[in-house]
């Protein structure tokens, strides 16, 4: 089943200077040897060195390419692999790998060279899904946070936590098997000690997971305010461009805007809304809706006031709705006569961070950027602890995990039977294990490694 070669596109199909077609397993050379025609008829392969030559279709010319023999089993997958470097245009990348095919070998599925790394061996799971979120990383954060889970150091701390579990069911277990045996028995308290440091090092895990998932996915920030408050304004100056349309007429961002923007490597989702409200007209109530499932989940609120206006009804809601949110405030157009009533907004935003700014003067920039930082600081969020987690199938898993090891230290408390306590902590051994795959099935496999673009 995996004896057989796959091929594919490995770069973007676009108008890059080169493109790589790539293929791994057995016939792999085969393959190549009748496509490829070297230059120079005197040079010979050397493993990992290119050759340049150029790529036949029979008699006719596809290609002038620079071609790479790996040999098995010290590559990506283990097995042999050719790299063709060729032109980086649609045409000759299709061609190329069309030939591929006709000549053995099989289109690969998404991630499927490096499910086979995975199979072979070479990385197990949480490695695999590393280079994903490194193909797909935003920021610098990111990319570290993968690069250091691609060396395995989740891996490492996970597996170091399922061999203290083994090993204390393993303790446990004689206490079943031979209970007449004059074996030193664990004891009750024993087994909880030993439970309670495995949950205490689940949960810090845990707390690595919102940086994680932060520096991963971004944290989302939405920007809200009544229609001309600056709020595209206030975007284009985050973003330092002219994306948003900036207006005179109340509405006119009539969708929700979306960019990705890094404050110190951090990447921050940011979303200018329509304004939560009211209204008849359907193209901006679209806008609407999703502004409201956009404010409803997101991790940080900045919430603009027009300082130059006195409060409005549509003001008054939105106070209530920040309040009690993670939020900062802006008193914007303070280049203007100041009319808005701001002794109340400091009674009901006492702790919240409140900003005067004026997007026309460009004031307040770079004290907001400071404010967002410190949001995410809050709470230890940039540590760069190295064993973070960021992966949201990770993060379920040590959960649940978390979850039995404290159901097993209920069973210790209650002196339940022994086999209780087993039933929880090996199941919490298994979940551990599909993190780095040391337990996993064919359907946990293909979801994972069919996120893969094509070619990796
Ligand atoms: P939005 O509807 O909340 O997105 O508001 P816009 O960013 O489109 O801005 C509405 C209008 O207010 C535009 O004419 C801006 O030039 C103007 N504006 C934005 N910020 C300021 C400011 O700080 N001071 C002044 N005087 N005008 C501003
Ligand atoms: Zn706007």
């Amino acid at each position: 089943m995996l004896t057989d070669t796959i091929a594919a596109i490995s770069t973007p199909i676009g108008e890059g200077a080169i493109g790589i077609v790539r293929m791994s397993g057995s016939d792999s050379f085969k393959i190549i040897d009748q496509l490829f025609r070297a230059k120079s008829e005197k040079s010979t392969w050397e493993d990992k060195k290119f050759k340049y030559g150029y790529i036949f279709d029979e008699d006719r010319l596809i290609d002038e390419v620079m071609v790479v023999k790996m040999h098995a089993p010290n590559t990506y997958t283990r097995e042999s692999i050719v790299e063709i470097n060729c032109h980086g245009g649609a045409v000759p990348l299709r061609e190329i790998l069309r030939l591929c095919l006709k000549n053995g070998a099989r289109l690969a599925d998404r991630g499927e060279f490096t499910k086979r790394a995975f199979l072979n061996g070479r990385i197990d799971l949480a490695q695999a899904e590393s280079i994903m979120d490194l193909i797909q990383s935003k920021t610098d954060r990111g990319f570290d946070i993968a690069i250091q889970q691609l060396e395995g150091n989740l891996s490492k701390k996970i597996n170091h936590i399922r061999h203290a579990l083994v090993q204390l069911m393993a303790r446990v277990e004689v206490g079943i098997d031979y209970p007449e045996e004059d074996i030193e028995e664990i004891t009750y308290q024993e087994i909880q000690n030993d439970l309670q440091r495995t949950s205490k090092i689940l949960d810090d895990l845990l707390k690595t997971s919102r940086t994680g998932k932060i520096v991963r996915e971004g944290l989302k920030t939405v920007i809200i305010g009544k229609p001309n408050v600056g709020k595209s304004s206030l975007m284009n100056a985050l973003l330092k461009d002219a994306r948003a349309i900036v207006t005179d007429i109340p509405g006119t961002t009539r969708d929700v805007i979306e960019e990705f923007l890094s404050i110190n490597g951090i990447p921050i989702k940011l979303v200018d809304t329509a304004g939560i409200r009211e209204t008849e007209d359907i193209v901006e109530k679209m806008g609407v809706e999703k502004s409201k499932s956009y404010f409803n989940t997101a991790d940080l609120i900045i919430f603009m006031l027009n300082g130059s206006e006195q409060l409005t009804e549509e003001d008054h809601v939105l106070i209530d709705k920040v309040k009690g949110r993670p939020a900062i405030i802006l008193v914007n157009k303070s280049d203007l006569e100041q009319n808005i009533e701001i002794d109340y907004i400091k009674k009901q935003f006492e702790s919240h961070q409140i900003i005067y700014t004026s997007m026309s003067k460009d004031i307040g920039v770079e004290a907001i950027e400071n404010a967002i930082q410190y949001m995410i600081d809050e709470g230890g969020t940039t540590s760069t602890q190295s064993e973070m987690v960021s992966n949201a199938r990770h993060i379920a898993l040590i959960e649940k995990s978390q979850l039995h090891v404290n159901e097993a230290i209920k069973a210790t408390i209650n002196r339940l039977p022994y086999d209780f306590i087993e039933v929880d902590v090996k199941e919490a051994i298994e979940l551990l294990g599909f993190i780095t795959g040391d337990s996993v099935s064919s359907d946990l496999m293909n979801e994972i490694f069919g996120q893969f673009c094509l070619g990796k």
